[in-house]
């Protein structure tokens, strides 16, 4: 569906380790490294099982010129592309994409309030230093659930000083997005990356506070659910389509494998190409996507195919695909040509 990138191979030339979970790497492209700005991110080639597939990644601090720093961090409950990431070494051979941004950052604003959670703190840095380097207000708050996960917490401390607050779960300090968000400029922006706990209650504070939704901005890395990912069934309407969709895989590439004509784009739950109506389900929604509003999540009646899932059970969806009668249309331009 994409076509507005280019790929090349490129070289591991550095690896370093930045939390017990969380390995950087520095890759450096055949064909050399374009300019990009903060909050873009690659794509890259790994191998799962013998099968090539893609897992993006945030691009680190500001553009050198030399390579694409990245930070990944290993989840051992994904379905193996951050393990196969950290099975590289020096020296291994990559495809990368070139980068794109969905998660631009607006430099008009008085003032911002950056906000990373965990290993959202990736494209966080680059909007940091580059914040830092022109002389803007803002402040970045950063928390995770231990100190151990605080990944570049001594270069951040050592450049931001005071504009750095960060929040520890296990010491018992939390982000309080209302008092935060009261201090921030009534023109400023948030941006936020991180879990999607911590967006919804970003989004809940920002709405609450009356500010226009435009002001805050946030990537997620996609598909962290209410539930652990178990298998279920997915019955399409109108043609009747019956595919298991196993717990390692996604509702959207299950129904795509089985033939099922289904749209997509970001893969991530944010742009909502994929959603279906949701016709009956057995059994609960476990939905991941940011695209719906709560309300939209808790009434059931849409699911973003790419990142949400059944718990278990059978679930029917309305594919919005109707047949086309190929020899009527010819006919009927036939028809009209005449
Ligand atoms: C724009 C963008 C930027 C990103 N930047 C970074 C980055 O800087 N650093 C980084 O470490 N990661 C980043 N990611 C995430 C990264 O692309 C991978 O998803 C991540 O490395 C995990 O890959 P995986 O194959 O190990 O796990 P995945 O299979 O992708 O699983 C990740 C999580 O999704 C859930 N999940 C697993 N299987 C399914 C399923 N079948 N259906 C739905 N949910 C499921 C689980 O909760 C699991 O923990 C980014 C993602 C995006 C979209």
């Amino acid at each position: 569906m994409r076509s507005d990138i280019t790929w090349t191979t490129a070289t591991i030339r550095a690896i370093r380790d930045v939390t017990p979970t969380i390995r950087q790497f520095d890759i450096a492209p055949d064909s050399g490294v374009p300019v990009w700005a903060p909050g873009s991110h690659i794509d890259i080639g790994v191998v799962i099982d013998g099968r090539a597939d893609l897992r993006s990644y945030s691009l680190v601090g500001e553009p050198d010129g030399a390579v694409y720093r990245i930070a990944v961090k290993r989840d051992d409950q994904g379905r193996g592309g951050s393990r196969a990431m950290h099975a590289l070494r020096e020296g291994a051979r990559v495809s990368v994409s070139s980068a794109k941004n969905h998660f631009e950052l607006e430099f008009s604003r008085p003032d911002y309030l950056l906000v990373a959670g965990g290993i959202g703190i990736t494209p966080m840095l680059g909007m940091a230093a580059t914040l830092l380097r022109r002389g803007m207000s803002f402040r970045f708050l950063y928390a995770a659930r231990s100190r151990e996960e605080l990944a570049f917490l001594p270069e951040l401390s050592a450049q931001l000083g005071d504009k750095l607050a960060v929040f520890v779960s296990s010491e018992g300090r939390r982000l309080d997005f209302a008092s935060e968000i009261a201090r921030l400029d009534p023109e400023g922006q948030l941006y936020l990356c991180g879990p999607m706990r911590l967006l919804d209650a970003a989004r809940s504070a920002w709405a609450e506070s009356g500010r226009k939704t435009s002001g805050l901005r946030y990537e997620t890395f996609g598909s962290s659910g209410r539930f652990a990912p178990q298998a279920f069934r997915v019955r399409t309407s109108p043609q009747g389509i019956e595919v298991l969709v196993p717990e390692n895989k996604t509702m959207l590439d299950a129904l795509v494998e089985a033939g099922v004509d289904v749209m997509w784009d970001c893969r991530r739950g944010e742009c909502g190409l994929c959603v279906l109506n949701v016709l009956e389900s057995s059994s609960e929604i476990d939905h991941r996507d940011v695209f719906f509003s709560e309300h939209e999540r808790e009434e059931n009646k849409r699911i973003c195919a790419c990142v949400s899932r059944a718990v278990g059970g059978v679930i029917v969806v309305d594919t919005a695909y109707r047949s086309v009668d190929l020899a009527a249309d010819a006919r009927k331009e036939a028809a009209i040509s005449a």
